[in-house]
């Protein structure tokens, strides 16, 4: 059965890479009709921020990207966050010293910055803890057996290093890259088991991708020189046979490379889900929800970054992308991340969706400019007469917000462009007959008003644009009978006479 997991560092707010990833897991686990796990990252204490777990839940709700297992829901595998699972590592890091392929390694912080600024050249600006170097430290390869016994005895703050074995060839086989080698001497002896007990990153995402029986792992491509780390762990603990299939993601681009939190702020346009404020600058950092996009629209813009199905289309629901997923269809290259085309689809997904599907967004909206919306049938009336010409949710509020508000200046220019007594007679006149006649039907309130532009002999395209002005304040939005007919007889009359004041 397939298992997958999105397991993310509770480190801040998740970016647009972090969401694909998870999108990604999700496709691939639904399409094959298998399990999504979250598992929270979350041992290395000193670079947990508070609140950012918080957010991965929020953000994975507003996607629809919602997990079969995790912190919150639970599970057969739990506990699902790695602070919490803390015990259990430690025998496997015992169960690789004694088989002699990690050992404990004693140097204090002191004694490591010594050794690298001893050894470090322009040419070696990154002295690693290596087959070289491990034979200078104090560590139970280095020392003598009753030396590193006492060491022990004595309680001696110690980690657990791999011994990487030198001159070794690590193959691993990337479901989208194919066969990508590692030389095992340009890897270091990376701890696996920290002095507090805490495991690292790479004994805990061995240990529990195996607990949790995943079968398949996906994770960005920065990750991609530890994978020889995590094969040589699989080896030794589990045998590499029971690996999970990896695939490491290509990145986002954005304008300077790595697309960045500092590219959203350079170039004014969001790179996280929803909004997320960082606890320790108090920076706010602005989130696609919050820039009025729909989750359907985020969802497809990002799946298609990295990823098509070899056809033109672009516009995927949920469903459909789960459909056609194919992990191996992922690009090896970045995706650039263009934002003209993220608001693209938020367009086409605004078009495409009902109008009762936009009615919760659209009337929080609404609401938050203390309008009063009126019943939804209304509300979804004007939604549907004006979605085509929204990009982002935040532009119905100037191209609907006349139905709850009289407009409070006029596109003077067109409103008095040869304007004659005779005119404002005919709208006075036209006030009156509205006034009187509060529930007409939109085509007849359009005869009445060509009549009486006939009688008043002046041509009824000369009188609509005014009309329009009248009612709205500008030239824009749906048919004016239309908007009439929605704002009711009184109203208009209304909106007619302060018009005309
Ligand atoms: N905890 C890692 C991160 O924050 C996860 C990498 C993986 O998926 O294996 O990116």
């Amino acid at each position: 059965k397939v298992r997958v997991r999105f397991a993310p560092s509770p480190t801040g707010g998740l970016h647009l890479g972090g969401v694909r990833t998870v999108l990604y897991n999700y496709l691939f686990a639904r399409h094959h009709g298998g399990e999504f796990v979250l598992r929270i990252e979350d041992t290395d204490q000193s670079r947990y921020v508070p609140g950012a777990e918080e957010y991965i839940y929020e953000t994975l709700e507003w996607c629809g990207l919602v997990p079969d297992e995790s912190p919150l829901k639970g599970g057969p595998y739990g506990p699902y966050r790695q602070s919490e699972r803390k015990p259990m590592y430690r025998p496997y890091a015992e169960r690789l010293v004694a088989a002699g392929q990690a050992y404990y390694a004693f140097d204090t912080p002191e004694e490591l910055d010594a050794m690298r600024s001893e050894l470090r050249t322009d040419a070696n600006p990154n002295p690693q803890y290596d087959g070289q170097v491990r034979a200078r430290m104090r560590n139970s390869l280095s020392l003598p057996p009753d030396e590193v016994q006492r060491l022990l005895d004595a309680g001696t703050p110690h980690v657990v290093r791999i011994k990487m074995p030198p001159g070794e060839t690590v193959t691993l086989t990337d479901m989208i890259r194919g066969d990508v080698s590692f030389d095992t001497s340009t890897v270091d002896d990376k701890v696996l088991l920290k002095a507090d007990g805490m495991p690292t990153y790479h004994l805990a995402v061995v240990v529990d991708d195996h607990l949790m029986k995943i079968t398949h792992a996906f994770r960005g491509e920065e990750w991609l020189p530890s994978a020889p780390v995590h094969i040589l762990l699989w080896r030794y603990l589990f045998g590499e046979d029971a690996m999970p299939q990896w695939a490491h993601l290509p990145l986002i681009l954005g304008p300077s490379g790595k697309l960045s939190k500092r590219d959203g702020a350079r170039y004014g346009f969001p790179v996280f889900a929803a909004n997320w404020t960082d606890p320790k600058s108090n920076e706010l950092t602005e989130g696609f929800r919050e820039r009025g996009f729909l989750p359907e629209a985020f969802v497809n813009l990002l799946a298609l970054l990295g990823w098509n199905d070899g056809t033109d289309q672009e516009l995927f629901s949920l469903e459909e992308l789960v459909e056609r997923f194919s992990i191996q269809k992922v690009h090896k290259g970045g995706a650039q991340f263009n934002f003209e085309k993220a608001q693209w689809f938020n367009h086409e997904w605004i078009k495409r969706s009902s109008p009762a599907r936009l009615l919760p967004e659209v009337k929080a909206l609404f609401q938050s400019k203390g309008w009063d919306t009126k019943d939804d049938a209304f509300l979804e009336t004007v939604i549907g007469l004006v979605k085509e010409r929204c990009t982002l949710l935040a532009d119905f509020v100037p191209q609907a917000g006349f139905f709850f508000e009289q407009p409070s200046s006029y596109d003077s220019a067109s409103f008095i462009a040869k304007w004659t007594p005779e005119k404002a007679a005919f709208f006075e006149r036209l006030a009156d007959t509205f006034g009187q006649e509060p529930d007409v039907a939109d085509a007849d309130r359009e005869a009445a008003f060509k009549s009486a532009a006939e009688a008043a002999a002046i041509k009824p395209g000369e009188l609509q644009l005014p009309l329009r002005v009248m009612l709205v304040g500008g030239k824009f939005g749906p048919p004016v009978f239309t908007i009439a007919g929605l704002l009711g007889g009184a109203e208009t009359a209304a909106r007619i006479r302060k018009a005309l004041a």
